[in-house]
């Protein structure tokens, strides 16, 4: 539907000029503000009271609540609660979210003010903002909305807590607790908020895989590298793959028990990545399509790592670039295709030969260029397990390899099997 036919439809909804509401719509859309979206506050600022009428939002089931719904009085569970800080105009404010639960289904919220809620509540909720947050509906709860508790308990076929493996996480969750073995950490400094800071970073195992995770404070139980368990924290994305948060408001407590991580990564379609917008720690299995330009012996800035290209780096002009080695190999698994990323050892692996080898190829043939005509000779029309970390950003998907191995099964040999048996 185009602008102009939203416009016309909210028009005759809303009883007001479309002209006007048309260059509303406009204006927001030129903010990037989502079509859905602007039509929705639109709704609000001409005084819909949401489902073309009444003024008192009716109560409703959570299962029944839309994107199309402006605002609207429910009785939930609470199933998590998340209390983060950020910044708004200026100003450092506590938040809190998490999961709000029938029986018919959950519903993220965020709310603007202490309600003074707890996992378990059962909560009467009244008049609570309804907006769109990746194309779901979410609660926020502020200062028009009344929140009372219950002491009858609702059931709910969902459970309370916010107990979930890490496989389980998802980018956008809040409130989460989980029981992990810490795989790896780091201290770092960072420059936050209020100066010099120190951070740990790393990464987080269980049974069901591992992700990782920043805690914006040094918890020491962490940072030893104990099994912990931590309650209250979020999970966003970070350079493409869901990462977990721990905040100052999380709570850690050292585990009395050792946590098995997973050894096996998760196998998964390539679509099945791109559609999750990354993951950690995946295999995938596919063919090798072609080795892409940029493969082979490269240079690289002694400043930033970036590659340099004619002498020049992007960012620090000219340098004097250090060698390397790797590969990006377009790899099709039937369902999609990603750039699988080979680091210098993985690459060293596929060309069969040193950096040293490589460069005094280069040198005899007076041409880098035969380096990854060699990889390209070992690696493509060859069926690869590739286990790495899966990022999609605007240029494409990437996989990080961490190992790249071919498999017994290479498509010659299916190619002619099949023509066998199609000749027999
Ligand atoms: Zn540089």
């Amino acid at each position: 539907m185009s602008l102009d036919d939203r416009a016309e439809e909210l028009a005759s909804d809303l009883g007001v000029d479309k002209a006007e509401v048309k260059s509303d719509l406009e204006n927001l859309v030129s903010y990037s503000v989502p079509i859905d979206e602007a039509v929705q506050s639109l709704r609000r600022k001409y005084g819909d009271g949401g489902g073309g009428g009444g003024s008192a939002p009716s109560e409703k089931d959570i299962g029944d609540v839309t994107t199309d719904d402006s605002s609207v009085s429910l009785t939930a569970r609470v199933l998590t609660v998340g209390k983060r800080s950020i910044q708004t105009q200026g100003e450092q404010q506590d938040i809190f979210e998490g999961e709000l639960a029938d029986e018919t289904g959950t519903l993220s919220y965020t709310a603007w003010t202490d309600f003074g809620l707890s996992a378990g509540d059962t909560v009467q909720v009244g008049n609570a903002g309804v907006r769109e947050w990746d194309g779901e509906p979410e609660l926020n709860l502020g200062e028009s909305t009344s929140l009372s508790f219950l002491d009858d308990e609702l059931d709910v076929p969902y459970e309370v807590g916010g107990g979930a493996t890490l496989h389980e996480l998802q980018s956008g969750d809040r409130g989460v607790t989980v029981e992990v073995a810490v795989e790896e950490v780091e201290r770092r400094t960072i420059d936050g908020r209020e100066g010099e800071t120190d951070i740990l970073s790393g990464v987080l195992g269980d049974e069901s895989g591992r992700l990782p995770f920043t805690a914006w404070e040094p918890h020491e139980a962490i940072e030893n590298g104990d099994p912990v368990r931590i309650e209250n924290a979020y999970v966003r994305e970070y350079r493409g793959v869901p990462e977990v948060n721990v905040s100052e408001y999380s709570t850690v407590t050292p585990l009395d028990r050792d946590i098995e991580v997973g050894e096996d990564a998760t196998q998964v379609s390539i679509a099945e990545a791109i559609a999750a917008g990354g993951m950690y720690d995946v295999e995938l299995v596919g063919d090798v399509l072609a080795v892409r330009d940029g493969s082979g012996l490269i240079e690289r800035c002694p400043e930033c790592n970036r590659i340099v290209q004619n002498g020049q780096c992007r960012s620090h002009g000219d340098v004097e670039g250090e060698d390397d080695l790797r590969v990006k190999a377009i790899l099709d698994d039937g369902t999609a295709t990603v750039t699988v990323v080979l680091d210098r050892e993985l690459t060293e692996d596929v060309y069969d030969g040193t950096l040293d080898d490589a460069k005094e190829q280069a040198r005899d043939a007076m041409d880098k260029e035969v380096v990854a005509e060699d990889i390209r000779r070992n690696i493509v029309g060859f069926e690869y397990r590739v286990r790495g970390h899966f990022s999609v950003d605007d240029y494409g998907a990437n996989c990080d390899a961490t190992s790249f191995e071919r498999t017994d099964d290479d498509p010659a040999d299916r190619a002619r099997a099949l023509l066998e048996e199609v000749t027999a």
